[in-house]
């Protein structure tokens, strides 16, 4: 027994709001897009994001942690029910800034990086929708949106969670944009982030270096050390370093040197996140939900505008871009623009990258989807990334990704028989593996 039924006529409402409302959700993350704020500083975007929320009837709750004022918590009830949870992000990544052009045009500003005001705006637009949806439909529960500040470095995520923000979830929709569209099983790695500090004894190099103790040699000694160790490490770790500190002259012996890790293994100093743990139920429902949104479609301009993104790509390096996320087809790599839904979820396949949302996952059953939202071939992070994410393409998988998280989130709350199996399967995992937040509790977000 499934819901088909039901979702069948809540399809077309929510197609309806979306396409009354799109003009001003692509405005706001627009204006996100502008205003481009770095990790701890989403002072702007989180005013874009709560005054429309208010405006719509939702309750806003902020200061829920301390020392991550951008945090916030949006939510809509419409009497008892279960608890449908979505997660937004505004943070954009410094220096990344680029004009809206085919090719890299740098403002030298901050900018969206990996498309986080499309993130932030469309889970906000699944949430009102679902509001509307639930209201028109005399659907009961509750529809709640997580604010969430410094996804980038910050891990935002996993300070709200030790602090009990994600208390009292019964399931989490999700999305990112990225090069494709799918649901997905994989899960992403845990991470910590440990700086290691040097103190030696500073000399003059040249003149008296047997009085000099070099902080410089301990820190690359440390690193030669931690490469002998990958060898032993299974392939699935990753483990990264800058020397950040390497002193300030080379004829002085350093006095002091830092080396920053980005581990997967050890423990950590400054901040940290789990790997995923997605749901198979559910990723399995918001699969059947993706298919009836239908994926991004693109049109011949905007498929012109990715091929002149994707120059020097050959098609081999672009299909080889969407092969991680367990997208096989060779044939992909003769697109610019991905625009199907591939069935695949790479369930019990790594996929090398580290979200906050991790942990939000170990809170209650989670689903998560990607959307295509800029060119295949194309990375997170990079300027054509920021780029997509503020004009049409973008926009398309934003809304996507909100239709089809919204359509999900009613698809839970109104089939009873399938939050229960989805709570099975996250109740057994969780007592193989219990949850431990990896943050140690008096630590501070960005300290
Ligand atoms: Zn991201």
């Amino acid at each position: 027994m499934d819901n088909t039924q039901k979702m069948n006529e809540i399809l077309p409402f929510i197609k309806q709001w979306f396409d009354e409302n799109q003009a001003w959700i692509t405005r706001a993350s627009d204006t996100i897009w502008e205003l481009a704020e770095v990790k701890f500083t989403e002072f702007g975007s989180m005013k874009v994001l709560t005054d429309i929320f208010r405006e719509h009837g939702f309750t806003v709750k902020t200061d829920l942690v301390q020392g991550l004022p951008t945090a916030f918590t949006a939510e809509w009830s419409n009497g008892n029910g279960p608890v449908i949870a979505t997660l937004g992000e505004y943070d954009a990544l410094p220096g990344l800034g680029c004009e809206i052009a085919p090719e890299k045009t740098p403002t030298r500003k901050n900018g969206h990086g990996c498309g986080h005001n499309l993130l932030g705006v469309g889970s906000m637009a699944a949430a009102l929708a679902a509001a509307k949806a639930m209201e028109h439909f005399g659907i009961h529960g509750t529809i709640k949106y997580f604010g969430c500040p410094a996804e980038e470095g910050g891990s935002g995520k996993v300070f709200m969670v030790r602090d009990g923000v994600f208390d009292g979830l019964d399931a989490v929709a999700r999305w990112h944009p990225i090069n494709a569209t799918f649901v997905s099983m994989s899960p992403s790695l845990c991470k910590f982030s440990v700086r290691y500090e040097f103190h030696g004894k500073a000399a003059h190099a040249g003149v008296t270096p047997h009085l000099g103790r070099s902080a410089l040699d301990a820190a690359i000694l440390m690193d030669v050390g931690v490469n002998y160790l990958q060898e032993h490490m299974p392939t699935s770790v990753r483990v990264h370093s800058i020397i950040s500190n390497g002193g300030q002259s080379p004829n002085t012996v350093p006095e002091l040197a830092e080396i920053w890790y980005g581990v997967t293994v050890t423990v950590k100093v400054e901040n940290g996140c789990s790997e995923t743990l997605p749901n198979q139920v559910l990723c399995d429902r918001m699969l059947v939900n993706l298919y009836r949104v239908g994926a991004p479609l693109f049109t011949e301009e905007e498929k012109a505008f990715a091929k002149k993104m994707n120059e020097g790509l050959t098609e081999a390096d672009k299909a080889k871009s969407l092969r991680i996320y367990g997208i096989t087809d060779p044939e992909v790599g003769k697109l610019d623009l991905y625009d199907q839904i591939c069935p695949e979820q790479g369930a019990g396949k790594i996929t090398p990258y580290s979200t906050d949302s991790g942990d939000v996952s170990w809170q209650a059953p989670m689903c998560q989807m990607f959307a295509a939202a800029q060119p295949i071939g194309t990375p997170n992070h990079s300027w054509q990334q920021v780029v997509c994410a503020g004009m049409s393409i973008g926009h398309k998988g934003m809304l996507c990704a909100g239709q089809t998280i919204a359509m999900t989130a009613l698809d839970i709350l109104t089939d009873p028989a399938l939050l229960q199996k989805a709570k099975q399967e996250f109740d057994a995992q969780l007592k193989r593996y219990p949850y431990t937040n990896p943050l140690p509790a008096e630590l501070l977000p960005g300290a």
